[in-house]
């Protein structure tokens, strides 16, 4: 039972992973408190937050993970991949080395995490399309070949966060059920 009395059916791991500055953080803070803030500082020691969403009448607890400022390469440790079931993998799309990123986090991703894990490439930061450095096409065509959902999102304009948590967690669901 959780502290309202509510019963939880599912419970969820869900790992943020990309490069630092991004914007993980802040699209965790939009997706669990529907917070953001333009000068959030580096996250320190591994942390995560929960949501609670009804899919199909059944009550699941979305337990999503941020990373510690470990961004650097191979520096995330395998416990924060341990039992997660979906990853968000977080580029920034007016950084183009962010995006160029991808294929490694992806690679250390799968050879930590269950093979089953539902994987959605996020490219962050739509507000700033002037800058865009990464075409929505290239990433699209980049999911399309690693079997990603694929969405770009802006965490300050609350733009496609929740829709990107949900099709993550929603297909989760039709996986174990
Ligand atoms: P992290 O290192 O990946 O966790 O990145 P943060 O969440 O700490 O964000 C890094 C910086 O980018 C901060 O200054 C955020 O305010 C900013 N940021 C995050 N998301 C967005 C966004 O959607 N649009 C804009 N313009 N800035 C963002
Ligand atoms: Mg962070």
């Amino acid at each position: 039972m959780a502290a309202g009395g509510e019963k939880i059916d599912y419970v969820f791991k869900v790992v943020l992973i990309g490069d630092s500055a991004v914007g993980k953080s802040q699209i965790l803070a939009r997706f669990a408190r529907n917070e953001f803030s333009l000068d959030s500082k580096a996250t320190i020691g591994v942390e995560f937050q929960t949501r609670t969403l009804v899919i199909q009448h059944k009550s699941v607890k979305a337990q999503i993970w941020d990373t510690a400022g470990q961004e650097r390469y191979r520096a995330v440790t395998s416990a924060y991949y341990r039992g997660a079931v979906g990853a968000l993998l977080v580029y920034d799309i007016t950084k183009r080395q962010t995006f160029d990123h991808i294929p490694r986090w992806l690679e250390e991703l799968r050879s930590h995490a269950d093979k089953n894990i539902v994987i959605m490439l996020v490219g962050n930061k739509t507000d700033l399309e002037d800058q865009r450095a990464v075409t929505t096409e290239d990433a699209s065509e980049f999911a399309q070949k690693e079997n990603l959902f694929f969405l770009e999102t802006s965490a300050l304009e609350a733009t496609n966060v929740e829709t990107a948590f949900e099709t993550v967690l929603t297909e989760i669901f039709t996986i174990v059920n």
